[in-house]
């Protein structure tokens, strides 16, 4: 960790990369995974910044949550992050359950989701608030890079006893080679696998999800989009594909100029 990762806030030091620059030193994602673990979580709770629904997904009640375990240069997260020591609150798996189920009732939807983040991040939590939340008519989409999920098979095992009727998971795919996984997340090209690991896991154990990209043109060249595509038909994966477009987002742009991208 270089000094320029270093950050003081209320007294205290923290090691801990903010976005990615032209110059930067790619990181172990796992590593940074357990690091941001240590920060955001705490006995059973989790840090998040706030509760409200979006109109995506035809309206869905949020709990936008701190900490990821990439640092994508396109992402549009606030600045919760880069400093999750700085930004959220700590909240108990029973009061996310209620502020999402709160919302959810007086916006009149039927689905909730974590975003913001990683919500893969801290499986006691997560797993607590999906007992809570995977009941009834309600439909629990949970977003995720699949990083963890592709390295741990037990964890989608785990989610796997949840029902299909209640909970649908949406792997986000962020390259399709290691030196674009590696340019655009900062994190170690070789772990651009797992995501796609991810994906046989939850094929493996039958559970309900879909697979996105970050394949925007601008981002992505075609030759790395057709491995891409190559890599999930050899896997087996021959399903839809919601392909994503990069956003201007203050953060987004900031992170991408940082990065010494000029797209936007
Ligand atoms: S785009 Fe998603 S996976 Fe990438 S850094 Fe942002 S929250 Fe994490």
């Amino acid at each position: 960790m270089d000094k320029k990762q270093e950050h003081k806030y209320q007294g205290r030091e923290y090691k801990y990369p903010s976005f990615i620059k032209k110059d930067f030193k790619p990181f172990n994602p796992i590593e940074l995974y357990k690091k941001t673990e240590k920060i955001v979580c705490r006995d059973s709770n989790r840090k998040y910044t706030k509760f409200y629904c979006t109109g995506v997904y035809g309206g869905i009640s949020t709990g936008y949550t701190v900490g990821c375990c990439l640092k994508c240069v396109f992402c549009w997260v606030n600045w919760s992050r880069d400093f999750p020591y700085k930004y959220g609150r700590f909240y108990s798996p029973k009061q996310v359950y209620e502020r999402l189920l709160k919302n959810a009732k007086f916006r009149r939807v039927k689905k909730f989701r974590i975003s913001g983040g990683e919500p893969t991040i801290y499986k006691e939590h997560l797993l607590k608030v999906l007992d809570l939340a995977t009941k009834g008519d309600y439909l629990f989409i949970l977003e995720s890079n699949g990083i963890i999920l592709g390295c741990d098979k037990n964890y989608v095992k785990e989610l796997s006893k949840y029902s299909k009727d209640n909970l649908h998971i949406r792997i986000s795919l962020k390259a399709g080679d290691e030196e674009g996984f590696q340019r655009r997340t900062g994190a170690i090209g070789e772990y651009y696998i797992l995501p796609f690991l991810a994906i046989q896991n939850l094929m493996k154990d039958n559970i309900s999800f879909h697979v996105a990209s970050m394949s925007d043109p601008k981002l992505m060249p075609n030759s790395e989009r057709k491995k891409m595509l190559n890599k999930l038909r050899e896997i087996g994966y021959l399903k839809y594909l919601e392909e994503e477009i990069c956003d201007p987002y203050n953060t987004t742009i900031v992170r991408l100029k940082a990065a010494g991208f000029n797209i936007l």
